[in-house]
């Protein structure tokens, strides 16, 4: 039984990642392909990740207006990292607010790993479903956006399975 996580990949990938999943080797995966963490370790240094990405390829949307690493016990993939996108009225003036929450377990990963988070969070902005155009603005922002979201959900399995103590 292929995994849920990877109900829409091939055959090939799904046996590759039973396999990594078998024998306990998704630690030893991410060591080898990423030898190092990225530095963002709080909410300042991610806000201004997170800002840098949006002005680099987004730059008709208004800025964000919070990022904040979030404890998260269940981790599935889509809850990984929520966004929220809020117009509110002040007197005469309208306020949007621009909200990024990343799981507090990305704090431990690849810089790829949060990068793929971080930009599937930042299309959503524009684009609310995962449909094509929302593809085609996370492969704007990252070209090897479908690689990396495949990785992020063997990350995020990981964390579940062998606790991201393994790669750290
Ligand atoms: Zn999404």
């Amino acid at each position: 039984m292929p995994h849920p996580y990877f109900l829409h990949y091939s055959e090939e990938v799904q046996a590759q990642v039973t396999q990594l999943i078998e024998h306990k080797k998704l630690g030893t995966f991410f060591k080898s392909r990423y030898p190092e963490p990225h530095q963002i370790k709080n909410d300042k240094l991610l806000y201004e990740y997170v800002e840098g990405l949006r002005q680099q390829y987004l730059k008709n949307t208004p800025r964000v207006s919070q990022a904040k690493f979030e404890k998260r016990h269940n981790m599935v993939v889509n809850t990984l990292g929520t966004h929220t996108f809020k117009t509110t009225r002040h007197g005469h003036k309208h306020k949007t607010s621009h909200q990024i929450h990343i799981a507090a377990q990305l704090k431990y990963s690849p810089e790829a790993i949060l990068r793929a988070l971080v930009v599937h969070e930042l299309a959503h902005f524009k684009e609310k479903d995962h449909n094509k155009a929302f593809y085609k603005l996370c492969q704007h922002m990252e070209p090897s956006y479908h690689q990396l979201e495949l990785e992020l959900r063997l990350f995020i399995l990981m964390c579940e399975t062998e606790g991201n103590t393994n790669y750290i």
